[in-house]
């Protein structure tokens, strides 16, 4: 079965774009993986500088330290918690864990790339459920759960949609799915939700016991390139994902930078302001050019950049020529649409005036 995957494709990397397109570096503006515009956060830097020292060691294969932080910061036992090579790493494990040959996934049309790919990697059948304005239909996907269904991947925030589902709705979902389905809330978006719709997804799991909620330290915290994310879970969960993961999955440098960032609510509040800002400003000009676009709750928009399937293609292709990295989603059954991560103010002006040459 592994042949027959499609394999995961990223934002195009910076130097391949000036390469391909005789540009230089510095000119080019990337808005293609729903990265953090910032940059490296300072407290994080010097936490790695720190660290750096002892790299000829590994890291602390239980990294203690972190799960120490994070157990304050959630107020959870340490052992309910999981560590990642980024949070990629906690969606596979549990595919790992939970699925054999021939068992159900359930999960959501123009959801995450990764849930169907983990699920074929174990051999498992995905079963994905149509969405309903783009995001996730959970009645639909309740009704897909049957005898063989072993797990379900809910992201919310969306990716690469940006849409979200109400803290209610999801509660009524874990209320009716069997407690031998595990359920996992991929929340790698989370931070960037407006205070009015946050929610307190470790309470459902103190509540749920087949509840797996995954977070990640490469969006908000803008530590991608370090891959480091969790897993908050009951022990029975934890313990099984523990036994499969590899030894040394985080390394010490990711581990020290997470410690520090955890609690930068400085650097946090910046980001969420930041991502604030730029989505007004992408989405005024969408509405100038009168495009549509799905209202997002994430670090990026999804976009209509024409009515063919033809569009995204040529669209994206007339944006690198203009030095602008963004990404087509027609992989996701979206060829008609873009996916914009939100940058710096000055970059989403770069890509503004670029799609407005692309179109005209
Ligand atoms: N979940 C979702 C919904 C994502 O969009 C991403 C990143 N594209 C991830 C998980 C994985 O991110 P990471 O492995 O960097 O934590």
């Amino acid at each position: 079965y592994v042949r027959a995957i499609a394999p995961y494709q990223s934002g195009k990397p910076i130097a391949e774009v000036a390469r391909e397109f005789g540009l230089d570096e510095a000119s080019i503006v990337k808005l293609a993986s729903n990265e953090n515009p910032l940059g490296i956060p300072e407290s994080a830097k010097q936490a790695m500088l720190a660290a750096a020292s002892d790299i000829a060691r590994y890291p602390d294969a239980n990294g203690f330290d972190l799960k120490a932080a994070l157990s304050a910061k959630y107020d959870v036992p340490q052992d309910w918690i999981t560590l990642g090579n980024g949070s990629n790493d906690i969606l596979e494990l549990a595919a790992h864990a939970f699925v054999q040959p021939g068992q159900a996934v359930v999960y959501a049309q123009y959801s995450f790339a990764v849930y169907p790919l983990a699920t074929q990697a174990v051999g498992g059948r995905a079963i994905e459920v149509a969405a309903i304005n783009y995001g996730h239909d959970l009645v639909a996907m309740a009704a897909a759960i049957t005898a063989d269904t072993k797990l379900v991947f809910i992201a919310n925030p969306n990716n690469p949609t940006g849409t979200f589902v109400p803290a209610a709705e999801i509660e009524a979902f874990l209320k009716k799915v069997p407690q031998q389905v595990v359920v996992v809330l991929d929340e790698a978006y989370n931070e960037f939700l407006a205070p009015e719709l946050q929610y307190e997804s470790t309470a459902w799991v103190r509540q749920y016991p087949n509840l797996l909620v995954s977070r990640t330290f490469s969006k908000a915290y803008g530590l991608a390139g370090l891959r480091v994310g969790f897993g908050i879970a009951q022990p029975a969960i934890t313990d099984l994902l523990n036994r499969i993961r590899q030894p040394f999955n985080v390394n010490s440098l990711a581990q020290a930078a997470a410690i520090a960032v955890l609690n930068d609510t400085e650097f946090l509040n910046k980001s969420a302001q930041l991502n604030a800002d730029g989505y007004l400003q992408l989405t005024a000009a969408f509405d100038a050019l009168d495009l549509e676009y799905v209202p997002s709750c994430g670090n990026f928009v999804l976009v209509r950049v024409g009515h063919d399937d033809g569009a995204g293609a040529r669209v994206n292709l007339a944006l690198l020529k203009q030095g602008v990295i963004v990404r087509p989603v027609a992989s996701y059954g979206l060829p008609q649409w873009l996916r914009i991560s939100i940058g710096l103010p000055q970059e989403n002006a770069a890509f503004i005036a670029a799609l407005q040459k692309a179109l005209s």
